[in-house]
């Protein structure tokens, strides 16, 4: 695996795919530089090597037209301003006027290329458009784990025309080794708290990680399928009954292989999907009609801390409780809380995929767990066992 510190950068263009996806307020400010924060590393790699530095993103979805409100000059001065440079931006990001540009550009000095999404061949994939972009750079960087799982031309077509100067750059290979860390070389027991609303979306990452982990947590709305299933009243929680027989072979395939599955044995159960709903607290398989699971009850959170404590590597997707509401979020807290203690003592942590990345980021636990992902969907399909095509391209 070839990452940006194989390469050295002096008077060197490198190309660099950044995940610049970032939010814009009414005035087209940027108000979270999370994603900006976490490429500066590499782009100030290259600036040190003696190299510049071409950055390349998508903003939006603007579906292959050009759209002033999606443009990435919004976000120069932000960019700027996180990595302490002056960004210049050209409002093109292939062509003449493009390759003008980066033909000017001296070391030291950071370029920023207009919405790649403004060509429709970028998320077709094309080749020429690849072709065209591969121009404005010497080395090929991706750094953007957010669309590694996309077989864009920036992501992955391009890299085919750096048949020897391609390489990840910091964050790319931070999500590929946190990854590997759990699902290769991950120190035992290996534990996975999956949580969410269906058991559907989370199914292929299930019978994924069955062979490669010691426990399963079972939280959140994927519960009550679990439990009905089992014979157990569910009330009116969340519940897809056509997926019974699946939860039952997934119980089946985990006791096969020596999995120990934890599901929650009493829950939060609300008279409503509701913030100020009446609640109880009462056993997972008894929950009467006109009431829903929301949250995981107190002797269930008991159970997954003593859990998570004896867990030496964690991977967390999903919260176990409706968290957007304040009445239901106690369990996700909790469950936090017990990975924060687990990690102090010595655990690899990871948290990525969906929600479960917005639920760490509300309650703080950002700087607690070992690492939180940058993608979403490209870390649900590397839990679901899938090669990106965005990785692929680069160790090819
Ligand atoms: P996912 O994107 O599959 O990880 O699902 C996240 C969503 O699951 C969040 O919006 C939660 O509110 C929701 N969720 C968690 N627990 C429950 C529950 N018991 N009933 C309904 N929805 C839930």
């Amino acid at each position: 695996m070839k990452t940006i510190d194989d390469f050295n950068f002096k008077d060197k263009k490198a190309l660099i795919r950044v995940d610049f996806n970032v939010p814009l307020n009414e005035k087209f400010e940027v108000t979270d530089t999370n994603r900006i924060e976490a490429a500066k590393p590499t782009i100030i790699k290259v600036l040190e090597d003696g190299g510049c530095a071409v950055l390349m993103s998508h903003l939006g979805r603007p579906k292959g037209k050009s759209n002033p409100d999606l443009s990435l000059e919004h976000i120069a001065k932000t960019v700027s301003e996180v990595i302490g440079v002056n960004v210049k931006f050209v409002p093109e990001c292939v062509g003449e006027i493009a390759e003008k540009a980066v033909e000017a550009l001296q070391p030291g000095e950071v370029l920023l290329l207009e919405n790649l999404r403004f060509h429709g061949e970028e998320e077709d994939g094309d080749k020429d458009f690849a072709e065209r972009l591969s121009k404005l750079g010497d080395i090929y960087v991706n750094d953007a784990f957010g669309t590694a799982h996309r077989p864009h031309a920036s992501t992955t077509i391009v890299a085919q025309f750096f048949p020897e100067s391609k390489c990840f750059g910091y964050l790319l290979a931070k999500e590929i080794e946190a990854i590997d860390k759990v699902m290769q070389t991950g120190e035992k027991p290996v534990l996975a708290i999956l949580g969410g609303a269906k058991v559907s979306s989370k199914i292929t990452i299930i019978e994924n990680i069955l062979d490669k982990i010691d426990h399963l947590i079972i939280g959140g709305g994927m519960t009550y399928t679990f439990v009905k299933a089992r014979g157990g009243q569910v009330g009116d929680s969340i519940c897809e009954d056509d997926k019974k027989e699946l939860a039952m072979d997934i119980l089946k395939q985990a006791k096969e292989k020596g999995v120990e599955v934890h599901l929650p044995v009493d829950v939060v159960a609300a008279d409503s999907f509701a913030n100020d709903a009446n609640t109880q607290i009462v056993d997972v398989d008894k929950i009467p009609d006109g009431w829903q699971g929301l949250d995981a009850g107190p002797k269930t959170l008991e159970n997954f801390k003593a859990v998570i404590l004896k867990a030496k590597t964690i991977l967390w997707n999903g919260p176990v409780g409706v968290f957007e509401m304040e009445s239901f979020a106690k369990g996700t807290i909790a469950v936090g809380n017990a990975i924060d203690e687990a990690t102090k003592n010595g655990a690899f942590s990871l948290v990525g995929g969906g929600d479960s990345v917005a639920a760490v980021k509300q309650f703080g636990f950002e700087d607690k767990v070992s690492y939180v992902s940058t993608g979403g969907g490209a870390m649900l399909e590397s839990l679901e066992g899938k090669t990106l095509p965005g990785i692929a391209a680069i160790i090819d």
